[in-house]
């Protein structure tokens, strides 16, 4: 353990939502990680979980990932398409009060980027600086011949597969498919932030999650601070660890 996870190890929930807050009303270097759980806050689904696959699976006779994968949006785009509109683009989300506490952190010019893998793209609303989307966004798609740029609405509403209102070809989704690799530069831009952060906020995931090992391995100083709400075994990595929603406990620290 180092000096900090020592000193917090000890603390009350109390005492460590005030020392976070000191660490970060010292700072002038915040980097945000945002998981999954910042999303399912809002009203997403977490397709990892136990129910939701089962159910996915009894469903669409695949499981998540599948469906979710390069090689199965190639070969059966309908399904896929019939999936992605249902299960994801129609899913009703609600920004949590987890945003315009980002806000206010950017705004008082502290916050440096937010890394995310999730794909909602939910803080276009929110005045929030730099975000590097690893799995890319919702809302990015264009079409795979001409390029023409496609909001989510579009291909929500279309019927059976999307194509291009221009040249006719298929629209290809802005998000990452399983088996495809990260975008270089955007990759290179979030761990160029984590390597310079002062204080590293992970956000509503675990320390375990491949994504989040990755970025976090550059990460330099010893104010990893962890909130989630779902204790896992390498939550002890972390210099401090809140176990509340993010929702509830960011507001205080901002
Ligand atoms: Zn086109």
């Amino acid at each position: 353990m180092n000096e900090t996870q020592t000193k917090t190890a000890a603390m009350t929930p109390e005492e460590r939502i005030e020392y976070a807050r000191s660490l970060i009303q010292k700072s002038d270097n915040v980097v945000i990680m945002a998981g999954i759980g910042v999303m399912m806050e809002c009203g997403a689904l977490n397709f990892d979980r136990d129910t939701e696959a089962y159910r996915i699976e009894e469903q669409y006779h695949q499981c998540p990932e599948e469906i979710m994968s390069a090689g199965f949006y190639n070969v059966r785009m309908e399904r896929f398409y019939d999936f992605y509109k249902k299960e994801i683009l129609s899913t009703s989300l609600t920004p949590t009060a987890t945003f315009p506490a980002i806000e206010k952190l950017y705004r008082s010019g502290k916050l440096k980027g937010v890394i995310t893998y999730t794909i909602y793209g939910l803080h276009n609303e929110f005045d929030i600086g730099n975000v590097y989307e690893l799995d890319g966004s919702i809302h990015d798609n264009h079409c795979s011949k001409c390029q023409k740029k496609f909001p989510m609405e579009y291909i929500r509403d279309s019927v059976g597969m999307p194509v291009c209102d221009v040249c006719g070809s298929r629209i290809r989704p802005g998000i990452r498919l399983h088996g495809e690799r990260m975008r270089n530069d955007i990759l290179t831009d979030a761990v160029n932030a984590v390597s310079k952060a002062d204080v590293l906020l992970v956000l509503g995931t675990n320390l375990f999650d491949t994504n989040v090992r990755y970025a976090v391995n550059h990460y330099q100083n010893e104010k990893l601070i962890l909130i989630t709400k779902h204790e896992h075994f390498t939550d002890k990595a972390a210099d401090l660890v809140i176990h509340e929603s993010v929702c509830d406990v960011l507001p205080k620290l901002v």
